[in-house]
């Protein structure tokens, strides 16, 4: 399979994409806190995982870098493919916003949208 053809796996592994980043922050945390165990289980248990296939976390990476560089103001000719890609990322991202509200007080993002009390600064979420 083309991966760049694949309308519904590219849409989830941007999801996925956000995820990771989401719980990266968290994962230094709790990483730092693990630095005097020699227990190696632990600490995998702590990494997020990572069964995205290479394939799509290379396109993923690439839709990224181009959507960067559009809103830099360089200009491509783009392949139907490509923005095809783009579009992808700015619907994924929009569920991800929707799926992942920000606190009102300290704008960190909230683990799911039935969170009740900000992670970050234990404001109560409505
Ligand atoms: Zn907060």
């Amino acid at each position: 399979m083309i991966v760049s053809t694949d309308i519904e796996g590219v849409r989830m592994a941007f999801l996925r994409l956000f995820e990771d980043s989401l719980r990266a922050a968290d994962t230094e945390r709790i990483l730092s806190n693990l630095a005097d165990t020699d227990d190696i289980s632990q600490i995998e248990r702590a990494l997020p995982p990572n069964d995205l296939s290479p394939g799509y976390r290379q396109w993923c990476e690439y839709i990224l870098w181009l959507e960067s560089m559009i809103s830099a103001n360089v200009t491509f000719s783009l392949d139907a493919d490509e923005a095809e890609g783009i579009r992808i990322l700015s619907a994924a991202r929009q569920q991800f916003r929707n799926d992942h509200p920000q606190c009102p007080s300290c704008g960190t993002m909230q683990s799911s949208r039935t969170s009740r009390r900000c992670r970050s600064c234990a404001r109560e979420m409505n």
